[in-house]
């Protein structure tokens, strides 16, 4: 089974339980728009390289489409078209007018200069402008992008357009028309999601463990908000390894620490344990917070945890989502946990089309205040069909989207 196909099924089980419309359910199952692109790159050594890149749009049922840009040696139409599907599905559960896209290009960026890095992302924007806009879709960030690369994107296509662009893209540095409380956002919604949570099972933040897995942006920013929501953090972990301490950690120090030396691994005071250590143990929250497919039907079983927040993208396989559940574990599945950044992304673009910028702290208190609405909707649907939060947040986002189409004549 591919990517694409296990995503689907929790968005098959919601459309079962909800009884959805026949063609809502067809139209949902498929990308209205993808593009294959290539884009040749004058290298530093004088030859041309041509490179893939792709830009699916899942959905524009709800608004225009909004997803980030990966560059990694894996990128694949699969992966970008079921990222783009958990896009409209994100969007739609955190309440946003936006559907759902997604792109990438097939390249190690380690492998590039900083010049031809540019000069592909600019390639890639001329090749997907026809496509995208403030209106139709809005990239952002996402693996192996930033701030910088952000930029480059809206620069060349500011060129091309003939004028300033701002909102055709978010996760731009403020210097441009970045948003203030960006950086922190996922793992701002991750604590939020999971502080509902806690709510939910009567625990207290200071009576509450937690380990993260992945301390890049989303886990490193999940470590430090528990901490600083009084939750104890006693294990953490990155691609280098995992770290245990057993009175907890102060997580702006290990930043400081990863930062220093590119790890958290050899942090002063800790212990080493192993990724599987990690994932099996015995606390009250895991946050898996690195890449997909972490928790499968091989270690679903060791779980340790009574509640598991996806701050990454698909970290739970099917199988492993059945074991949990007979296990009596809260899943909050990631296209509610970890819709704290494209919230963030949506007041960027918002304060890009008035240009009129808010505080930090007008950025928390309104992202704060959406993140409990949307755990609470979905929580409350998975009440009222007795089912799991995955599905739940598959029939809330498909609710909004199937009304959409039917008042749009779609349907
Ligand atoms: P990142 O590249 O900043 O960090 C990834 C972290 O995972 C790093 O610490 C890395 O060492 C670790 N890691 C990688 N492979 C690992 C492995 N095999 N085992 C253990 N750790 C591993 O990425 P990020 O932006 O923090 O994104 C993490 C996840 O969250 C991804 O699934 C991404 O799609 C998702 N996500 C990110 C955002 C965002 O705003 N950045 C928003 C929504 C979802």
């Amino acid at each position: 089974m591919n990517i694409f196909e296990m995503a689907h099924i929790p968005l098959n089980k919601a459309i079962e339980v909800m009884q959805l419309d026949a063609g809502a359910a067809a139209i949902i199952a498929t990308p209205e728009r993808t593009l294959e692109v290539s884009i040749p790159v004058k290298m530093d050594d004088g030859s041309t390289k041509v490179f893939t890149g792709y830009r699916s749009q899942h959905s524009t049922v709800l608004g225009p489409a909004k997803g980030g840009v990966r560059y990694h040696q894996n990128v694949s139409m699969d992966e970008v078209k079921t990222l783009a599907f958990w896009m409209t599905c994100k969007c739609a559960v955190a309440g946003l007018p936006y559907g759902g896209g997604k792109g990438g290009i097939i390249v190690d960026p380690a492998q590039l200069s900083k010049r031809e890095l540019e000069a592909l992302t600019r390639g890639y924007i001329d090749k997907i402008a026809p496509l995208i806009g403030e209106k139709k879709d809005i990239p952002a960030p996402d693996m192996n992008t930033n701030a910088q690369v952000m930029g480059w994107m809206m620069d060349e296509y500011s060129k091309i357009a003939g004028q300033f662009e701002p909102g055709f893209i978010t996760g731009k540095a403020i210097g441009v028309g970045g948003s203030l409380g960006r950086t922190a956002a996922t793992g701002r919604g991750v604590v939020v999601a999971a502080l509902e949570a806690l709510k939910l099972q009567g625990i207290e933040p200071y009576e509450a463990t937690a380990a993260v897995q992945g301390f890049g942006n989303v886990g490193s920013w999940t470590a430090k908000l528990f901490c600083d929501a009084g939750v104890k953090v006693i294990a953490l972990g990155d691609v280098n390894g995992a770290i245990f301490k057993a009175d907890g950690f102060d997580c702006y120090d290990v930043d400081a620490y990863a930062k220093k030396t590119g790890s958290i691994v050899g942090y002063p005071g800790s212990k080493p344990i192993t990724n599987a250590q990690l994932l099996a143990m015995e606390v009250t929250v895991l946050a898996p917070c690195a890449i997909e497919l972490q928790l499968t039907k091989e270690n679903a079983a060791d779980v340790s945890a009574s509640i598991i927040v996806e701050g990454a993208n698909g970290p739970t396989t099917p199988e492993a989502d059945e074991i949990l559940e007979e296990k009596g574990v809260l899943v909050i599945p990631d296209i509610l946990a970890n819709g704290g950044g494209v919230t963030v992304s949506y007041f960027e673009w918002v304060q890009n089309l008035y240009r009129y910028f808010w505080t930090e702290k007008e950025v928390i208190d309104k992202q704060t205040e959406m993140m409990i609405k949307a755990f609470q909707e979905v929580h409350a649907k998975a009440k009222e069909y007795g089912v799991p939060l995955r599905v739940a947040a598959y029939i809330v986002a498909l609710g909004s989207i199937a009304e959409a189409m039917k008042i749009r004549g779609m349907v």
